[in-house]
């Protein structure tokens, strides 16, 4: 950079890992490492870490709201600021709030300075005071408000330069992908699944996924439909640890479920298969958990009974359910803001939906799916074989 130039760059804050103590350097290096692999093709950017934030610099004017929009999106970020690095000289910086404030609009200001270097000559409130008065003088329609000003004009005084900006956008929070292990997450085509998926990533978890498929009812649409869903909530592309998507023909399964003599049932024999699957690939592939887009009520199969009758095929591997409790609102606007809203309404058939009973039971026990289960004598070999042609996919 040179001396004199005032440069635009991206200023990061980290978010709760601050609160973590000993492990925050391993946090920040992680987080580091997810924003370098995020913004790999972008080649000639300069990052600078610092105690609780990192800085972007060197970034070409035609990407910068690219690489903002992406930076927006990583697990870990508290906050996400165009700010500008001006050197430290106060009529630059004046100059700069004159080009940078509004012109001719009546606005309410507060300037909030950061004394980052203590040898500074001025402490922080000489300087929010210095700072005010040039603005006041400047701008005839601005007035200060302390408590709620349409501005709030930030400056950080550090040894080389001032770090100066207006706007702070809200990063996604949470923590840095990967911390917390892997986990499998069932996804279909639907709303739930991904917005699960997307909170299992902000907590840190690296999420990998598994689809049941049930050719012919459902057709290559369906799967090139999930497929596009992982791609939106995982940013597969700039990761470089990419997802793996295991997909899973059911049709032989379903088949042999549809022979059942309680046909109320068959969504739930259906699901404890589906666990049974996950629990397998959970134990081979060692992941911590397996993961759904399961929501309490929404549905017959998502009462508790149900809840509770489908996961007692899977004695020694923990199910998270992200949305266990959420709104059907609630998911809608996760799924708006990550993006997986317009793809998951496309409408192709999902997976085993052409296999939905007239009457679901909505409170199934375990000892009649457990009686029914056994009314399946050829379902062991047919298991077997499903579970041997997993297909296992890098997306
Ligand atoms: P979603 O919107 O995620 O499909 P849903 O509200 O439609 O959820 P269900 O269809 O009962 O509810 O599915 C509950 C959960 O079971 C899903 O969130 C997903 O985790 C898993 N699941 C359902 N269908 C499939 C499938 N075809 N492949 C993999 N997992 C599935
Ligand atoms: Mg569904």
């Amino acid at each position: 950079m040179n001396k004199n130039t005032i440069t635009k760059i991206i200023y990061i804050k980290f978010g709760e890992l601050v609160l973590k103590g000993k492990n925050r350097c391993q946090f920040s290096a992680l987080l580091l490492r997810n924003i370098k692999k995020a913004l790999f093709d972008f080649k000639k950017l300069i990052f600078i870490y610092k105690y609780d934030a990192i800085l972007i610099k060197n970034i070409p004017n035609q990407s910068f709201a690219e690489i903002f929009d992406i930076v927006k999106m990583i697990p870990g970020i508290r906050l996400v600021i165009e700010a500008n690095i001006i050197p430290r000289n106060q009529t630059k910086l004046c100059s700069f709030l004159l080009k940078n404030l509004p012109k001719k609009l009546f606005f309410t200001f507060k300037v909030k300075t950061k004394r980052i270097d203590k040898k500074y000559p001025l402490n922080s409130l000489e300087f929010d005071r210095n700072i005010g008065d040039f603005v006041l003088k400047k701008f005839s329609h601005a007035k200060v408000d302390v408590h709620q000003p349409q501005i709030l004009i930030n400056i950080e005084i550090n040894d080389k330069y001032f770090i100066v900006y207006f706007n702070k956008q809200k990063g996604l929070g949470g923590f840095p992908l990967g911390i917390n292990g892997r986990v499998l997450v069932l996804i279909s085509g639907g709303i739930d699944s991904p917005v699960a998926s997307h909170l299992l990533m902000k907590r840190g978890f690296h999420v990998d996924f598994l689809t049941f498929i049930s050719p012919p009812h459902t057709t290559k649409k369906s799967l090139s439909k999930t497929i596009d869903l992982i791609k939106k909530i995982t940013l597969s592309k700039r990761i470089e640890q990419k997802p793996i998507l295991y997909i899973c023909n059911f049709t032989p399964l379903q088949h042999e479920i549809a022979h059942i003599s309680n046909h109320s049932y068959q969504i739930t024999i259906m699901r404890r298969y589906f666990f049974r699957i996950g629990q397998y690939l959970a134990k081979l592939y060692k992941y911590s958990a397996i993961a759904t887009g399961e929501n309490l009520g929404q549905v017959a199969s998502q009462t508790i009974e149900s809840i509770i009758t489908i996961s007692d095929v899977i004695k020694d591997t923990i199910v998270l359910r992200p949305l266990l409790t959420y709104d059907k609102e609630e998911i809608i606007a996760i799924a708006k803001k990550i993006g997986s809203f317009e793809i998951s309404i496309l409408p192709y058939p999902d997976a085993c939906s052409g296999f939905v009973p007239t009457n679901p039971v909505t409170k199934p026990k375990i000892t009649v799916a457990k009686k029914l289960e056994k009314e399946m004598i050829m379902i062991k070999p047919i298991y077997e074989k499903t579970i041997k042609s997993i297909i296992k996919k890098e997306i």
